[in-house]
């Protein structure tokens, strides 16, 4: 670490603050300027070996299977190793990995302007991903098109008109490439849920524009049919339509209040209950505590917005098998003889370790494999102490792919990757972050109820003052 520290210190301290502030002194836009094609050269180093981790898990794969001993897929290995020692999520380290290769393998004149620090980033992702179906015997060509046209521009190409560029190239050059694109753009179509805070997700996607455009019409014409008293505004009525639509509803039901509504009457259809794991503290659920509950893949919630969601929910009591609460007597847990663990078991591993354990990996403890930390072939227990989430993929990595794990008995994982880095992964569930809060404050007084007590307060300072008696 030190080693890179002073690398980076004397980098940036020596060389290149003092070349521009002694002898080139710059400064206001032109400093900023420079320092941004400077982080486009280092962003053209940094992918460029990220890159060659790919290429060199490639190259090792057993031909002609493509895969590393083991059936690991050398991409997942790749970026793996990266994810975790760059400290990046894995979609990162997945993007990076294959930007770095293309660069090398198709587009290395792209590679060696940006390495010059005469294009961004964004820009050289833009380009990467609008040829990725170019046909390997045209690319060469599209490639010099694409540089002469940035090079043509005083303005810098971005964004939508970067992708008209690139579109008129390639429809020139390449015009099969292009139906490719399509092609591959509608089979690629998805929706995403993201978390958010305040226990709130965000939704993105990619659909067919028809599609998209029928249902941004649909959720429109949903959200205008409720009546003028509805208290929602027009965007949180779309937002309520799409969720009506999921429920099988074919009509938002208008919230004026007035049972006479002709919006409010014979909604059909019951809500479909969708399975979601939320773990809830007891004490808040009977609304003696305000401790947060949490969604399992979205991280806390709020106390009140636990408990709606509770009302309406099927409960279960989450069991400690460690006999104890506290950690010293992890090890007083007796396994269980079979390789599956009991729901129960499975459930409170689940509620320790939150996410896949993996470095970057962030998808959902519940929709993960529970991994035996040490495998039960070589005498691994089926309890709390040898169990651990990881997702489907990072589980194979385990598994085949040489990735070494070790569990300590509060949970936290020693994972040496096939490199031989050593990574240190506590468990990151709503038990230990709760376990061992910052102190939570007492609940702050709603702002009515504060504005209430302080004209009490100073109507009672008034009363005081009239009821002294006069200063004689
Ligand atoms: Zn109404
Ligand atoms: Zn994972």
């Amino acid at each position: 670490m030190s080693y890179l520290r002073r690398t980076i210190d004397n980098v940036f301290d020596t060389v290149l603050t003092a070349a521009t502030t002694a002898a080139n002194p710059v400064a206001g836009v032109d400093a900023a300027i420079l320092w941004h094609r400077i982080e486009s050269a280092a962003a053209a180093r940094k992918l460029a070996f990220v890159g060659e981790v790919l290429a060199r898990h490639l190259n090792e794969c057993e031909t002609p299977v493509g895969t590393l001993p083991g059936g690991v897929d050398p991409a997942d290995a790749a970026e793996a190793e990266i994810a975790a020692a760059l400290g990046i999520t894995c979609s990162t380290a997945g993007r990076w990995m294959w930007l770095g290769h293309t660069l090398a393998t198709r587009l290395p004149n792209l590679a060696a302007t940006f390495a010059a620090g005469e294009l961004t980033e964004h820009q050289v992702q833009t380009i990467a991903t609008c040829t990725a179906n170019v046909d390997p015997d045209f690319i060469k060509e599209v490639e010099a098109h694409i540089l002469s046209a940035l090079k043509g521009s005083s303005a810098r190409l971005v964004g939508k008109k970067l992708r008209a560029v690139i579109d008129a190239v390639i429809i020139r050059v390449d015009p099969d490439g292009l139906r490719a694109r399509r092609d591959a753009a509608v089979l690629g179509r998805h929706v995403h849920v993201h978390p958010a805070t305040d226990g709130m997700a965000e939704l993105a996607g990619s659909l067919t524009a028809e599609d998209a455009t029928f249902l941004d019409r649909r959720l429109d014409e949903m959200a205008k049919r409720v009546c003028s008293d509805d208290p929602r505004s027009f965007s949180a009525r779309r937002a309520d339509a799409l969720v009506a639509l999921t429920h099988g509803r074919p009509d938002l039901d208008c919230l004026c209040g007035d049972p006479a509504c002709p919006f409010t009457a014979d909604i059909a259809g019951t809500p479909r209950r969708p399975l979601v794991h939320v773990i809830a503290p007891a004490d808040t659920l009977t609304g003696e505590s305000d401790a947060p509950g949490w969604i399992d893949g979205f991280g806390f919630i709020s106390a009140e917005h636990l408990r709606a969601i509770a009302a309406a929910a099927d409960l279960r009591a989450l069991h400690n098998p460690t006999v104890s609460d506290a950690v010293a007597d992890y090890f007083a847990e007796t396994p269980e003889d079979r390789y599956r663990p009991s729901q129960s078991l499975a459930d409170w591993v689940k509620a320790v370790h939150g996410w896949c354990a993996f470095p970057g990996c962030g998808q959902p403890a519940w929709e993960s494999d529970l991994d035996h930390r040490t495998p039960r072939s070589a005498d691994g227990d089926t309890a709390s102490f040898n169990l651990g989430p990881f997702c489907r993929k990072h589980h194979n990595l385990h598994t085949h792919g040489g990735w070494e794990t070790e569990q300590l008995i509060d949970g936290t994982l020693i994972l040496t990757s096939r490199e031989g880095r050593v990574y240190r992964v506590p468990p990151l569930g709503p038990i230990p972050l709760l376990s061992n809060p910052v102190p939570m404050r007492p609940k702050r007084q709603p702002r009515a109820q504060g504005r209430v007590n302080r004209v009490r307060r100073e109507r009672k300072r008034a009363h005081d003052q009239n009821n002294e008696p006069p200063p004689f």
